[in-house]
């Protein structure tokens, strides 16, 4: 079950054949779709490449395993059946009863939720921390008890900006981990492990999938050591992308920088459009010189993503409103597939947080920008805005 990184080219070279060679009985130049949960030995233990069990490893599996690896300059990788699935898995491999975490004040939801009503019962400790703020992160840790700093950046839904490099020392000096969930930039327009993190995790149902067909989630390291510990807990726990889903997001990845691309260019053009509405009270997006965390964002970042957070003058009932209103922007949770998206983070992906630290203001519009033809998104958002 070897990994293999046969292109270290450019990222889009890496992106088309890192995991995989083509078939050596077929020529197939797509890892085949094995539907098959167990194999064949040559006599007791003989196995063929490795495989003998699909939860411990399938070849479809091992070729997206082989390119999330590539794709983010990292030695492993490992691909689960959700983001959160990766998440819980990580956390099982690298903490303990009694540990600590430092949260993002504003992490995805379901993150927060996973810490606060699962990992803590377990009794795993968490405080909430203000990444775009390193001296707060350090002021977080808890010597000794911190084994984990969790950075999402951008964030999810308000796109604050977190410095990797700096939190990385930050969370070395204190002997933990710096673990980034990737999934807003992809991996295509930043790469945690080259700015000194340990951990990158991804829910690759968004950008990485990219087309809205799959739930699937990923974690990629460079130390092996660590590896180790991911690849006995992946196989004790069991959350494993199956076979189809591992072909659908392998599939997706290899056209991730294209994609991108185009989701950056589309962002661009609706944040232009926002800026200037009336009914726009503040438009949200790294991309803005007047971004606080644009500076970092531009050091780390390729270009600045293709998620735009608004808020409307006009309060709730507005923002619900628009979200109503809005045709060519579906209205769906989720982000990072060709399609637009639009949600009202509030009452959807955040209703978990609601009453607590991390709620998100009521008037804030989240969207999901696609690849459809910019001239329709912007005159969709005109007419849902009017
Ligand atoms: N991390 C982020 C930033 C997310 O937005 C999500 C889902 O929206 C997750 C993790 C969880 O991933 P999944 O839904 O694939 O379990």
């Amino acid at each position: 079950m070897t990994q293999e990184h046969r292109s270290k080219g450019g990222f889009e070279t890496r992106a088309i054949h890192a995991g995989y060679e083509p078939d050596a009985m077929t020529g197939a130049v797509n890892p085949p779709i094995y539907a098959s949960s167990t194999f064949k030995q040559d006599g007791v233990g003989g196995m063929r490449g490795g495989y003998e069990y699909s939860r411990s490893g399938n070849p479809t599996r091992t070729a997206l395993e082989g390119a999330i690896a590539a794709v983010e300059d990292g030695e492993r990788g490992f691909a689960f059946a959700s983001g959160l699935a990766a998440e819980d898995t990580l956390v099982r491999s690298v903490c303990r009863p009694g540990d600590h975490v430092v949260l993002p004040n504003d992490a995805y939801g379901g993150t927060y939720r996973l810490f606060d009503k699962v990992e803590k019962v377990w009794g795993l400790d968490h405080t909430p921390a203000v990444l775009s703020d390193v001296e707060a992160v350090r002021a977080a840790i808890e010597p000794g008890r911190t084994k984990v700093v969790w950075v999402e950046t951008p964030t999810n839904p308000m796109l604050n900006i977190a410095d990797i490099e700096a939190l990385a020392a930050v969370a070395h000096d204190a002997g933990a981990l710096l673990v980034v969930d990737n999934t807003f930039a992809s991996p295509y327009l930043q790469q945690p492990l080259t700015l000194g993190a340990d951990v990158v995790v991804h829910s690759t149902t968004k950008y990485v999938g990219g087309h809205s067909d799959v739930v699937g989630g990923a974690l990629v390291v460079r130390d092996l050591e660590l590896a180790e510990a991911i690849a006995f807990h992946q196989n004790s726990i069991g959350g494993v992308a199956g076979p189809f889903d591992a072909f659908l997001t392998h599939r997706g990845l290899k056209t991730l920088a294209v994609r991108m691309e185009r989701h950056c260019d589309n962002a661009e053009k609706v944040v232009d459009f926002l800026v200037s509405h009336p009914a726009v009270a503040e438009v949200i997006y790294p991309g803005l010189p007047t971004h606080p965390g644009h500076e970092v964002a531009a050091r780390q970042m390729r270009r600045f993503g293709g998620i735009v957070s608004f808020r409307v003058a006009a309060g709730e009932q507005k923002a619900l409103d628009v979200c109503a209103a809005a045709e060519v922007f579906t209205l769906g949770e989720s982000l990072g597939g060709v399609e637009s998206l639009i949600e009202h983070p509030g009452r959807m992906t955040h209703a978990s947080v609601a009453g607590t630290d991390l709620e998100v203001p009521s008037d804030l519009i989240r969207l999901s920008v696609g690849l459809e033809s910019a001239e329709d998104l912007i005159a969709d958002l005109d007419r849902a805005l009017a």
